[in-house]
């Protein structure tokens, strides 16, 4: 079928809108209208090859959201007209996967970044060229995507598709990191740096967990202003003396510090934050040297967490996020900032310049 989707090629600075041809679902596969999708920093990432190489010319997009047009023979779970979010692809069989940790799948790295399906193929080509396809095993900057069955969660029927794509990656990776991978108690005490979607998931996520302190740290007093208002208990403008700010505020140390932004200092500086057995969990690698103080981390029991996806399992802790935004505990739309699909250049560089914190892309009503 003909499909717009936005396609990244090595010549340009954005991807662009292009007609392309998807194929249809295999046994295991699903077809999903796309309704919206997120653009995450990833996304960004790939496109300009930083840290992150993938096959060019690729479709990309991992926080899909839309509906269920057809399902391939094999899918029991899934029905035409369903709504789903599409989470990241996994093998399924690996033991990550059958301990339903798929953010840690052997074959991960491949299923996002492979730009084709596990077994080398790609749905997507355009006059006979091959383009990639399959990114987290979606490629959602498209009217339509192909998805495994498996990777895609299923949302009850009454919720705004067009809100609920950024639970597939930034979202989930925020609320993750704190419920799953710190599995942060009550009266505990989390210092976030970087606000941007994912460090105020974790604000978000820290609050409903019923943390004593949640300090947000930005260098941008606007973010802190949103951190506030997401269940931040106190805020540090990053840059200026933020170890001794950190320190006034919990003089014993933090419990956790959550990292979500490249910049060595700020590992320097979320290390030192920490209390006695307290960890230190960070979801992007620090871009740059940086030297951990191993004798700091050894004396105290302390930790270092590298997370992926916040450690969860898409198909329990969305529909839990989802009800809990219900209820008004995880106002995660706060930072959505929709965008029509056509204007796509504009989202993407509101995105990188960091003037919105989440845009999502509307897909043209079918
Ligand atoms: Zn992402
Ligand atoms: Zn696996």
């Amino acid at each position: 079928m003909k499909i717009t989707a936005a396609v990244s090629r090595e010549s340009r600075s954005v991807p662009a809108l292009e007609e392309v041809d998807l194929e249809g679902p295999r046994p295991d596969e699903i077809l999903v209208r796309i309704v919206a999708t997120g653009i995450c920093h990833t996304d960004i990432n790939a496109h300009n090859g930083r840290g992150l190489r993938v096959p060019q010319p690729i479709v990309l997009g991992h926080e899909g959201a839309g509906v269920v047009e057809a399902v391939g023979v094999g899918v029991t779970r899934l029905r035409s007209g369903d709504r789903v979010v599409l989470s990241g692809n996994s093998c399924g069989v690996c033991p990550s996967c059958l301990d339903a940790r798929p953010t840690y799948c052997r074959e991960a790295m491949r299923a996002a970044f492979g730009g084709a399906r596990l077994d080398g193929s790609s749905p997507i080509t355009r006059g006979g060229e091959r383009v990639g396809a399959m990114f987290f095993g979606q490629s959602s900057f498209a009217t339509y995507a192909l998805a495994p069955a498996r990777s895609a969660v299923l949302l009850p029927k009454d919720v705004p598709l067009h809100l609920m794509g950024p639970l597939a990656c930034g979202v989930i990776t925020g609320a993750g990191s704190v419920l799953e991978s710190f599995r942060l108690r009550p009266g505990q005490a989390i210092a976030v740096f970087g606000t941007g979607g994912v460090g105020l998931s974790a604000v978000m996520a820290a609050r409903l967990a019923g943390a004593r302190q949640v300090v947000a740290v930005d260098i941008d007093p606007r973010r802190l202003h949103l951190a506030v208002e997401s269940g931040a208990t106190g805020t540090v403008l990053g840059g200026t003396d933020t170890d001794r700010a950190l320190r006034q505020i919990e003089p014993d140390g933090f419990d956790f510090a959550y990292v979500t932004t490249d910049v060595p200092s700020v590992y320097a500086n979320a290390t030192a934050c920490l209390g006695v057995e307290g960890t230190l969990g960070y979801v992007v690698a620090p871009a740059g040297r940086w030297v951990p103080d191993t004798g700091f981390l050894l004396a105290g029991g302390r930790r270092l967490q590298g997370i992926i996806g916040g450690s969860a399992n898409p198909h329990v802790l969305i529909p839990q996020l989802v009800d809990h935004w219900r209820a008004g505990r995880f106002p995660f739309d706060r930072m959505i900032e929709e965008f029509p699909f056509n204007e796509f250049a504009k989202a993407w560089s509101a995105t990188g310049s960091g003037r919105v914190i989440k845009a999502v892309l509307r897909m043209p009503e079918a």
